[in-house]
Order: structure tokens, then sequence, then C-alpha cells
């Protein structure tokens, strides 16, 4: 556990910067299990408390442009 009790997600692990301010996020551990979050602000984007879910991180993080489906696509393969 690092600063504030969040984990650092590996740089190996693809995962988008919040879309709000550009953040890595984080992984927390709460009731109910761990979330994917912003480490900046706790009302960004984070995921439902339980398994750590990067894949709903980044589908909900991806910008306008992004191919979802080959992000979603992506995320399922690794
Ligand atoms: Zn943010």
């Amino acid at each position: 556990m690092g600063m504030k009790g969040y984990l650092h997600i590996p740089e190996s692990i693809y995962c988008k910067a919040c879309k709000q301010c550009g953040s890595r996020p984080v992984i927390a551990l709460v009731q109910g299990g761990y979330v994917v979050k912003c480490p900046v602000e706790n009302s960004h984007y984070q995921t439902q408390a339980g398994l750590i879910d990067i894949a709903d991180w980044n589908i909900h993080n991806a910008a306008l442009d992004d191919d979802v489906i080959g992000l979603k696509a992506y995320n399922e393969a690794v």
C-alpha cells in the first residue's frame, strides 16, 4: 500500500488516464472490495467495488474517438 492506501497499477498493465484530469488510476480497497479510481478526485469515475475491473475503467475513460470495441477486445484477451 502506498500513499493514502492506494495501490499503484503496474506500468505493464494497460489503463487509460482519467478522462477528466489525465491522472493514471489507482486501486483502492474499500468496503465491498476493490475499486479502480482517479487518485485526485473522488467525484471522477470509479468502478463498482468488487474485483479489480480495469476494463470497466478503460471503457468509461475512453475518449470519444477511441476504438471502444477494440479496447474491449484487447482487455478480454489479456
Ligand atoms: Zn480524475
